[in-house]
């Protein structure tokens, strides 16, 4: 099935569009190459809970205020559900949560993963770090402009609220005449939740599928050895057993669309195919993390955003691809290569 768009253009900036009865979005732009998130609101009885919150800064700030000048005018709000860590969902938390006077609703990971960010921006140009990068290939030069530069964005936070609501996976959450179901996947980021409504066929999917967009699935110089790959591809398998086709699916970045299940399974194949590339590549060669690069993403030269996510990304395909037992890892002078199994 492909995909279909009820909607062909999105809320222009300062405006909502009302997608489903009680339920808003609106979009805020990034200084990114992608260059806007999605913010959903969802009426209950007490006021609307706003979904994610764009970066901490002062553009995002005016747009918030625009939006409650605007079309919010007037409006309670219940709560704020953060989707995930990225500051483009949890930058502005502690803002939104203090300026409206609302509980913060997230996953105990996010919480605590954007006090540490917020709390040591430092730890994240820590030496250990850089060295994760030369280990895998990359010269030292690059290593700390990536290991600092190349993290900025974590740093778009404002101060998170002392306290929040934990929302786990199996929850109910009711919200005016509906319910909705709090999923969570891994893979994109650690514990992303997303809120899933069968019975009014709506399915808020945060990060975890988008169209068009291949989500971000990294590896972190926190967790070298984990397998977010794995974890995603888990995740898309039970998003697309869950999700009926005739169910809107309302994500943190592009349009609403519907048909989970094709946009699922595409994401799979996509990541397969990287795979098969990848495995071709160090066929004849044993190759690092950081010698793919070039033979995964576009050949021009990438900023030291970029770079960190193209280098992440394909460390999550070779320690995915590791685990499958489709590459060995091979270490020399403290240099870290992958050759085909
Ligand atoms: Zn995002």
């Amino acid at each position: 099935m492909d995909l279909t768009f009820p909607f062909a253009d999105p809320p222009a900036p300062g405006t909502v569009t009302t997608v489903a009865p009680g339920l808003l979005w609106a979009r805020l732009a990034l200084p990114f190459r992608l260059d806007h998130v999605n913010i959903y609101f969802i009426e209950t009885d007490d006021g609307f809970l706003i979904v994610d919150t764009g970066i901490s800064d002062k553009p995002t700030r005016a747009a918030w205020e625009t939006l409650f000048a605007g079309p919010l005018k007037g409006a309670r709000f219940a709560g704020l559900i953060v989707t995930h860590h990225h500051p483009d969902h949890i930058g502005l938390a502690g803002w939104l949560t203090e300026r409206l006077d609302i509980p913060l609703l997230t996953s105990r990971t996010a919480f605590f993963a954007c006090l540490t960010f917020f709390n040591s921006p430092e730890l994240l140009a820590a030496s250990p770090y850089s060295r994760f990068y030369i280990r895998h290939g990359m010269s030292e030069d690059l290593a700390a402009v990536v290991s600092t530069m190349g993290h900025d964005y974590m740093r778009m936070l404002s101060k998170p609220p002392f306290t929040y609501q934990r929302l786990a996976a199996g929850d109910l959450l009711p919200a005016g005449g509906r319910t909705f179901e709090v999923m969570s996947g891994d893979g994109h980021s650690p514990e992303q939740l997303m809120l899933h409504a069968p019975a009014d066929k709506l399915f808020l999917a945060a990060d975890q599928v988008i169209e068009k967009i291949s989500p971000n699935v990294s590896v972190t110089a926190f967790e070298p050895w984990g397998n977010p790959l794995g974890a995603f591809l888990a995740s898309q398998e039970a998003i697309a057993a869950t999700v009926a086709d005739d169910t809107l699916v309302l994500a943190g970045h592009r349009l609403p669309f519907y048909g989970a299940a094709a946009r699922c399974r595409a994401l799979v194949a996509h990541h397969r195919e990287r795979c098969d590339v990848i495995a071709n590549a160090c066929a004849a060669a044993p190759k690092s993390a950081a010698d793919l690069i070039p033979v995964l993403f576009d050949k021009r030269p990438l900023s030291p955003h970029e770079t960190s996510f193209a280098f992440s990304e394909i460390l999550a395909h070779l320690n995915h691809m590791a685990a499958l037992g489709e590459v060995t890892w091979e270490e020399d002078g403290g240099r870290a290569r992958v050759r085909r199994a």
